[in-house]
């Protein structure tokens, strides 16, 4: 969850359609201020965010007030809200990790970000998540699914089991130029509902028959979803999409117990670069797994 309103509304949501459905997932929370607004102004920086912002209809999804967090109206501090919520999720048995301090920081910034700042931003979203959870994170899902060599290495000296902060196939060692991450990377390897929607005439129904008929063809596959989207206006889609899947006989896991069963064999898990790279309906550029190129 990115926001205030994903926390405070869209988690509680997904864990009833989850615990209806007894399915357990990974959940990965920003937990600094709510600066979402001044991600309006990614349009003056970033082409197609503007278009995207106008597909999906953002104010009507996110609500005014979402949008104006950090720019107009002071932004709120997500970790306060989270102090009743965070503990549900975890006894509920999902996983529950990062996804950063400040989220519109990391997501525009973090290219140019030095090893201090990385800290800093890590520092803090462990020490609110401490003072909620009572222990810190082991895992991490960056903002915006971005990923660099300095992030890598902070995150693996700050004890994170794995990471999942790039697009890719597969799970991989990531490696930076002739430097290879000693931490696991668990790619996201679906489409997200805000990429597609309205892409081509794109439905929430469409959408969800494609990453269904994707869940078939019987690879492990991680998709990402957002509690202010499968968790607020699509979570009736949502949750319908939780009994397709069901009746199809797919099967879910959370990535700490991949990262886990993986880690038993670390030498066959294969080595990718990583690249920023476009990705069909999202503004911008991602960090991206490269060809596999062998094991580590
Ligand atoms: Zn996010």
């Amino acid at each position: 969850m990115d926001t205030l309103g994903g926390m405070t509304e869209g988690v509680p949501a997904l864990l009833h359609i989850l615990a209806s459905r007894g399915i357990r997932a990974s959940f990965f929370a920003a937990l600094g201020p709510d600066n979402s607004g001044r991600a309006v102004f990614r349009v003056f920086r970033q082409q197609g965010f503007l278009d995207k912002m106008l597909r999906n209809r953002a104010p009507s999804i996110y609500g005014w007030r979402t949008m104006l967090y950090g720019t107009l109206l002071p932004a709120p501090r997500i970790s306060e809200a989270a102090a009743d919520i965070l503990p549900r999720v975890k006894a509920a048995g999902h996983e529950l990790g990062l996804h950063g301090f400040d989220h519109v920081r990391w997501h525009d910034r973090l290219l140019f970000m030095t090893r201090e700042q990385v800290d800093e931003q890590i520092r803090q979203a462990q020490s609110a998540y401490a003072g909620i959870i009572g222990a810190p994170a082991t895992s991490f899902a960056a903002p915006g699914w971005q990923a660099t060599r300095t992030s890598r290495a902070a995150l693996a000296a700050a004890g994170m089991l794995y990471a999942s902060d790039t697009r890719g196939t597969q799970p991989f060692f990531p490696r930076f130029g002739s430097e290879v991450s000693p931490l696991l990377e668990i790619p996201t390897t679906l489409p997200t509902l805000d990429e597609l929607l309205g892409l081509n005439g794109c439905t929430p129904e469409d959408f969800f028959s494609l990453i269904l008929s994707r869940l078939e063809a019987g690879q492990p596959q991680v998709f990402t979803l957002h509690a202010e989207l499968e968790g607020g206006p699509f979570k009736e889609a949502f949750a319908g999409f939780l009994g397709r899947c069901l009746d199809r006989g797919v099967t879910f896991f959370r990535l700490k117990n991949r990262a886990q069963e993986l880690l038993e064999k670390p030498r066959d898990i294969p080595v990718a670069s990583v690249y920023q790279g476009r990705l069909p309906g999202r503004a911008g550029t991602v960090s991206r797994q490269g060809t596999p190129e062998g094991r580590a």
